[in-house]
């Protein structure tokens, strides 16, 4: 999923000062479970911006906020309320904000959260950023941890020579990820196989953006 970070509500009010009225949209997914974006968050925000003097016209919290097409239909059917707003506040991801600034293109749209990582949920309250979707995976080649993300240097052949006791020079709270790594390989009986390889530089061609994939899809 998606991880955001609410941005600092009196930043948010500079970036409205312009706008007297605001139509709220928030994310029924990855939003609502990072607590960023759900109902209660668009329900705590309207509070906080009438408490601010700003008017709030209407909120919506789609399904999906990053399917276009559905919240197409759906912002559709709230036409009177965003038409009465001078901008729409989006509690989504950067794909959610430009979703909908897509589908209303004669509103200034703000985004209320930074879009920080791809992420892997433990308990709630509990995410971590194990891939940085680097668009060609070669995770398999270390027993299922990523170095390109794990390890603050990226180092594919590590580890380097700051790790101390297992941990990570660069925060020495965590594990260093050849730490993992290592202890991963050996479970599954391939730890000689990396001790014996050195890795190849990745091909970064695969991480230009932007990514499209575009093609006939067999269902809707
Ligand atoms: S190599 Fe790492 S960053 Fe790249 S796609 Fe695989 S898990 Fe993600
Ligand atoms: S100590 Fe390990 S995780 Fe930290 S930067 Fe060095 S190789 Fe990467």
């Amino acid at each position: 999923m998606i991880a955001t970070k609410a941005k600092d509500f009196e930043e948010l009010l500079n970036r409205l000062s312009e706008a007297a009225s605001i139509y709220i949209v928030g994310c029924g997914d990855c939003a609502t479970v990072l607590q960023t974006g759900g109902e209660y968050e668009v329900a705590e925000m309207k509070t906080k911006l009438e408490e601010a003097g700003k008017t709030v016209t209407g909120t919506v919290v789609p399904d999906v906020t990053c399917q276009v097409l559905d919240i197409k239909r759906l912002l559709r059917g709230d036409k009177e309320a965003i038409e009465s707003a001078d901008g729409i506040l989006v509690m989504a991801c950067g794909a959610g904000v430009q979703a909908v600034a897509e589908i209303i293109d004669d509103r200034e749209v703000f985004a209320a959260l930074d879009t920080t990582f791809a992420a892997d949920k433990f308990r709630g309250g509990e995410f971590y950023e194990w891939c940085s979707l680097c668009g060609e995976c070669i995770v398999d080649q270390y027993g299922g941890v990523c170095p390109v993300t794990r390890c603050p240097k990226g180092q594919l052949n590590g580890p380097c020579g700051g790790a101390d006791k297992g941990k990570c020079e660069v925060d020495t709270e965590r594990d260093c990820v050849w730490t993992l790594i290592y202890n991963r390989l050996d479970k599954v009986g391939d730890k000689q196989e990396i001790e014996d390889r050195m890795a190849e530089a990745k091909d970064h061609e695969k991480s230009t953006k932007p990514h499209e994939y575009v093609f006939e899809a067999r269902r809707g």
